[in-house]
């Protein structure tokens, strides 16, 4: 059985991660990257995760989950690269309104199909970074990928109606848009009600709907929040406020790499983890996320 080893180097700054057998990826860190990269991306995944027979040979109800990267407009100059480097190797972008419909099995997904997300896009009027998040779109579309953009709505700020327009576009390019909440704030908050909850979740999902004519089906969280790794499910307030809104897929960090049942119940509200492009924003660290995503994922056992 494969496995993940650990080399510490003669150079004790240095931990070398390397991924045996499947892949030929050799990641050099520095210590404290690393052990932040590994929060991020091994840690976080139980040993249990390749105990049961999850992978689809063994259960043809089953749909592994598409490796997902997490982006945020910093990433503007890597994009291009990974993009590249992820069509060179095979893989196709899909959006989690595609994984729907083929987990309702009204589709089927590319061989190697890989989501592409991209966080804190806003169209309020001035927003600096729109024009940054633009670029991204393009070049995603110029490259005939899809991808997911996770929209904060920030109702209470004005908004620049021809962005929204824009946006609106980008939904018949292949572009999903996902509500990454009305206000960007951590999910897990005792305090609130329902109300709290509906406001940041449902009513932003209705406001993107609204203004591009999306049904919104993704909530991507803040912070990863909204994920009780301890009790390793979904935050029960916040599926139940998806549930009220539709919302079937909700978005964080850790974990969710987990095959998905086909076939799911008409309010069920699946969670899904993604990976970072390594610890310091490279190809190289978005290969690794992408390799070890399909180690730990049991993907590789197909084979
Ligand atoms: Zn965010």
């Amino acid at each position: 059985m494969s496995t993940v080893i650990l080399e510490n180097q003669h150079d004790t700054s240095k931990i070398t991660l390397r991924l045996l057998e499947k892949t030929e990826l050799f990641v050099s860190l520095t210590r404290r990257a690393f052990i932040q990269w590994l929060t991020t991306n091994v840690a976080i995944m139980g040993a249990d995760m390749l105990l049961s027979p999850l992978h689809s040979q063994d259960n043809p109800k089953l749909l592994p989950a598409p490796p997902t990267l997490m982006f945020h407009s910093r990433h503007r100059w890597l994009l291009p690269d990974i993009i590249n480097w992820l069509i060179a190797d095979g893989f196709t972008g899909i959006t989690y309104l595609d994984l729907e419909q083929a987990l309702q099995e009204k589709i089927s997904l590319p061989e190697k199909p890989v989501i592409i997300t991209i966080d804190d896009i806003a169209m309020d009027k001035g927003n600096p970074n729109f024009e940054t998040f633009a670029a991204m779109q393009a070049t995603l579309v110029q490259a005939n990928f899809a991808g997911v953009f996770g929209v904060i709505t920030r109702p209470d700020w004005q908004q620049a109606d021809d962005r929204w327009g824009q946006v609106a576009e980008w939904t018949q390019q292949h572009i999903e848009l996902a509500t990454h909440t009305a206000t960007h704030r951590v999910l897990d908050n005792p305090q609130w009600t329902n109300d709290d909850y509906d406001l940041e979740i449902a009513a932003s999902a209705q406001m993107i709907t609204d203004y591009t004519g999306q049904p919104v089906k993704t909530l991507i969280t803040p912070y990863g929040s909204g994920y009780q790794q301890q009790q390793n499910q979904t935050n029960p307030a916040v599926v139940a406020a998806c549930q009220r809104a539709g919302i079937r897929f909700v978005v964080g960090i850790v974990e969710g790499r987990q095959p998905l049942a086909l076939n799911p119940a008409a309010d069920d509200v699946l969670y899904m983890g993604r990976t970072v492009p390594g610890p310091d924003d490279t190809l190289s660290g978005a290969q690794a996320g992408i390799a070890n995503w399909i180690y730990w994922s049991g993907e590789q056992l197909r084979n």
